[in-house]
């Protein structure tokens, strides 16, 4: 699991996350594609669940799981969360090729 970002537009009420300052240190989005790699090389290919704060709070989240997919790991983002309920079923898998 990795926490893309610490940004949440929900404000549930038994979390701090969005209490907190905005992170300014975040990862960039090629230090993240440079991490999946990373991680691909030493374990293999792995199930990988990008969550937050929001993850889809980044503009490249997408970019993220697509290049985490092409590397043949299987990627979900749990979405949309909605004052901290997911809703039923809403998560989207990034596969890539066999
Ligand atoms: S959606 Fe998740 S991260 Fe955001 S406030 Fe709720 S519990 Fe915290």
């Amino acid at each position: 699991m990795h926490k893309l970002t610490l940004y949440c537009n929900s404000r549930c009420v038994h979390c701090d996350i969005w209490k907190k300052e905005y992170p300014d240190d975040e990862l960039t989005t090629m230090e993240v594609k440079c991490l999946y790699e990373q991680l691909r090389s030493w374990l293999g290919p792995y199930n990988l669940v990008i969550t937050g704060g929001e993850a889809l709070m980044r503009t490249d989240a997408i970019e993220v799981a697509v290049h985490a997919a092409q590397l043949g790991l299987i990627v979900d983002i749990p979405f949309p969360i909605a004052e901290g309920e997911q809703l039923p079923g809403e998560w989207v898998q990034f596969q890539g090729p066999a």
